[in-house]
């Protein structure tokens, strides 16, 4: 490992001044992503800024809508009366993730800051345009069993790895960052991560420096019929394949309002609008479930290895959606 410096940030304004006053440094959460990529040596910060010790932990109601603290653990997030009882579909997502040992270290803006589990991102003697811009993707022409299918670009294909974000994108969150002038800023989820375009190496629109503070969830009346549903090719510790957050407000037997959005096949959470769409106003049925995956997947550009993917995405939205419907 590369020597660095570490300092431990007293207020968010210290973590985030330090932060921005230095390119290559970098915040310090959990540490179960960022420790592991600096072992691999796929990042190289000279400086890393532990901000444990911010006041950023509460999950608290906000008005009508929740707010969880950036540096909430995982495991704190899952089991917390308030998300259990108003996002369920939140709690089975985070704890579908990773391990009971990881989710007691991972906190929730490290979760939406951890990169892509690409095999070519991580092996720093293959091509990789998203750890080293220019040059070139091993993945487009390699081995792409685990790559995305919607929103690719020729540049990179990797698929965003957290599952707690597919439910987030489902349950249209709000992202507060800070910066080190103290000026803040809140960021549509659907905005928050990127899709790879010509700048793969970057995963999200945050500003060098900007810290995340927390997550706000606007309330809603998915809780009866919401369903994670997570595709893998084990039954822990991988990451997914494919995976479904769905949402719907039933009401007299009719869709009022629905919420899909997907893991494993895009460069961020891909919310199916088009599924969504053909959801409302209609009677949950098999056929009205399979038409709108359908409807979704027929989009999907499958690289060489990934076809399966097609046919797996298409069936766990109709499965998750009657999960969700029950
Ligand atoms: C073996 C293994 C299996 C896993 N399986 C899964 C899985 O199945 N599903 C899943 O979703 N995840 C999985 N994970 C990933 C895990 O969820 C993430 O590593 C974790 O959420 C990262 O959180 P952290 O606090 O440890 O982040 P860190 O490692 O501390 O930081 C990650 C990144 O976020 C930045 N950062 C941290 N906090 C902030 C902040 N407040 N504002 C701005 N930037 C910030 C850091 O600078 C760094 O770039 C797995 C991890 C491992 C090691
Ligand atoms: S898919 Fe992206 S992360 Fe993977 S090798 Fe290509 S550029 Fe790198």
């Amino acid at each position: 490992m590369r020597p660095f410096k570490y300092d431990r940030a007293k207020k968010s304004n210290d973590a985030t001044k330090m932060v921005a006053s230095n390119k290559n440094a970098k915040f310090l959460a959990g540490g179960t992503n960022i420790v592991d990529l600096m072992k691999e040596n796929v990042e190289r910060p000279d400086a890393l800024v532990d901000v444990n010790n911010l006041e950023l932990k509460q999950i608290k109601s906000m008005g009508s809508n929740i707010s969880i603290g950036a540096l909430a653990k995982n495991k704190d997030t899952a089991n917390h009366p308030l998300i259990k009882q108003n996002f369920p579909l939140l709690t089975q997502a985070i704890l579908s993730g990773a391990s009971a040992q990881i989710r007691n270290m991972a906190t929730n803006g490290g979760n939406l800051n951890q990169r892509t589990r690409c095999v070519y991102f991580y092996d720093t003697a293959t091509p990789c345009n998203k750890r080293e811009p220019g040059t070139g993707c091993g993945a487009a022409e390699g081995l792409n069993r685990m790559h995305a299918i919607f929103g690719y670009s020729d540049k990179c294909v990797a698929t965003h790895p957290s599952d707690m974000c597919i439910a987030l994108a489902a349950l249209d969150a709000v992202v507060h960052v800070e910066d080190e002038k103290g000026n803040k800023r809140k960021i549509l989820f659907g905005a928050y991560h990127r899709l790879p375009g010509d700048t793969p190496e970057k995963d999200n629109n945050l500003k060098h420096g900007e810290l995340i503070t927390s997550i706000e969830i606007p309330k809603n009346k998915f809780a009866n019929n919401s369903y994670y549903l997570k595709v893998r090719d084990r039954a822990s510790y991988a990451f997914a394949l494919v995976s479904v957050a769905t949402g719907l407000e039933i009401k007299n037997g009719i869709i009022r309002k629905s919420r899909i959005a997907m893991g494993g096949v895009a460069h961020k959470p891909w919310r199916a609008m088009i599924a969504e769409k053909e959801l409302i106003g209609k009677k949950p049925s098999q056929k009205l479930f399979e038409r709108a995956a359908k409807m979704e997947m027929e989009r999907a550009k499958p690289l060489e290895h990934n076809k399966y993917k097609v046919t797996l995405g298409e069936r766990a939205i109709v499965r998750a959606l009657k999960m969700a419907s029950a």
